[in-house]
């Protein structure tokens, strides 16, 4: 028997309403101890999804609070145990004291993300989906929330069951027919294997490529705004966070180093950070800040590089510019609300989009964002195919990639099946490990004590 575990499953917090549950074979034990129904319900014999009014006692049968019991069933719930809710007022005091009631009637506290550990355990979920449920809870953005949503209800995994598929079936064949020659089963064309193998590495190398987006889209983008003294970064830096942190004056150099902040566009996170404005300075401090604009060019994911509409372009203009090559960048002409004197042609041939806006002016959150979303390709992801969401799981892929590839290697030097298959092994292996179908404990062990307490 399984001991049971209780926690606080909502914040440690003030709030209208606080969660305790409890998960376990004795949860309907334990909670019948501590909870009174009005009607006189007794939860061991209350159907899965049903709840009751009642009050929660203690030991001596003081009333600690009034709340609501919902009783679930196992299999039918999240840990896939007996489990029972008790939603009470949301005070700190109150919620301390009715989780440690519970415990007393012989509930042990439970660690972080052992709730969903145990649904992984009894098979609910599979290891990417339960590191999910922890990226679902964390995500800063939509599009973040979308994907780890959908990875919840298995996107990923469903993604790996096909490759994992072809693999098993090129594999049993494969030894099958090494095993037992003098059987009459059809020998596979080499280069049958070989086209097999190649659309599972097509398939593997997209997940790995596709890796760095959905990081970006999990961790935020990190982006720079560049461009030379007075173009207006510091007060495209405040519209896009919508207050103020960075000084906006009129005097060139002002911003003397890197100002960063992280802001929520739409869809997706900006990591920002607004740089000194990139010229030739004898200022030491000036120079300092310079240098650090050009490091933050050099590892930024998104550039925004802001022109002044209302003079033509010059040599610091262009000098940055160069800079720019063959990085992500919009170009962004600012200050619309003056004459134009500056030559947009010019933009256009060097960079892929180029807008036109007042950075003081509220409508041009809009105008930026709706340029990001496009530059990022961000309505070109489908959030529902699977991603990987992290190091852990890129690991796993990354070395299934690898054998996938040496076996066609040694298909291709015409080696044996049973070599081919053995490599094919470590493949399938890997996806294994992926998954937690065959994970260590110290693997899975490590992935739930990223949770925590009380999912
Ligand atoms: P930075 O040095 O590039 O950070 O530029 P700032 O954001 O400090 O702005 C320099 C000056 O340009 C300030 O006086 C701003 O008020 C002004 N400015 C910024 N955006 C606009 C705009 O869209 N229109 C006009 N007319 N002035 C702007």
């Amino acid at each position: 028997m399984k001991e049971t575990i209780a926690a606080i499953a909502t914040p440690q917090a003030v709030g209208g309403i606080s969660v305790i549950r409890i998960s376990g074979d004795e949860a309907f034990l334990i909670a019948g101890k501590i909870f009174k129904s009005v009607s006189g319900k007794i939860p061991a014999k209350m159907k899965g999804y049903t709840a009751s009014y009642g009050a929660v006692v203690d030991i001596d049968s003081q009333v600690l609070d009034h709340g609501v019991l919902t009783v679930f069933r196992a299999p039918h719930s999240y840990t896939g145990e007996d489990t029972v809710e008790i939603s009470c007022h949301g005070g700190l005091l109150i919620t301390k004291e009715i989780l440690r009631t519970v415990l007393n009637a012989g509930a042990r506290i439970a660690s972080p993300g052992e709730f969903t550990k145990r649904a992984f355990l009894n098979g609910k979920m599979d290891l990417t989906q339960a590191e999910a449920v922890s990226d679902l809870i964390a995500s800063g953005s939509k599009q973040a929330m979308k994907i780890s949503g959908e990875q919840v209800q298995g996107s990923l995994y469903r993604r790996i069951q096909g490759v994992r598929q072809t693999l098993l079936s090129l594999t049993g064949h494969l030894a099958v027919w090494a095993d037992y020659p003098e059987e009459d089963i059809e020998e596979v064309e080499a280069e049958t294997i070989m086209q097999q193998l190649n659309g599972v590495k097509s398939d593997l190398k997209k997940l790995l490529s596709d890796y760095d987006t959905g990081c970006m889209l999990k961790n935020g983008v990190n982006t720079a705004i560049v461009g030379k003294p007075n173009v207006g970064k510091s007060t495209l830096m405040n519209l896009l966070a919508r207050r103020e942190k960075s000084i906006v004056t009129d005097i060139p150099g002002t911003t003397r180093d890197v100002v960063e902040d992280t802001i929520v566009l739409q869809d997706v996170v900006l990591n920002l950070s607004d740089t000194a404005g990139i010229r030739e300075t004898e200022d030491v401090v000036e120079s300092f800040g310079v240098q650090r604009a050009v490091e933050k060019i050099n590892t930024a994911q998104l550039i925004l590089v802001l022109f002044d509409n209302s003079r033509p372009l010059s040599d610091e203009d262009f000098s940055i510019i160069e800079r720019l090559k063959d990085k992500p960048a919009i170009a962004i002409v600012n200050k619309s609300d003056l004459t134009s004197m500056l030559d947009v042609e010019k933009l256009r041939s060097e960079f892929e989009r180029v807008i036109t806006i007042s950075a003081q002016d509220e409508d041009s959150f809009d105008v930026v964002s709706k340029a990001v979303s496009e530059v990022l390709k961000l309505e070109e992801i489908d959030p529902a195919m699977g991603m990987l969401a992290n190091e852990r799981q890129y690991a796993c892929v990354n070395e299934a990639y690898r054998a996938v590839c040496e076996a066609s290697i040694i298909l291709g030097e015409g080696m044996t099946y049973d070599a081919v298959t053995v490599v094919l092994e470590e493949a399938l292996q890997s996806l294994l490990e992926l998954t937690g179908e065959r994970a260590t404990e110290e693997v899975v062990n490590q992935v739930f004590s990223n949770f925590c307490v009380g999912k």
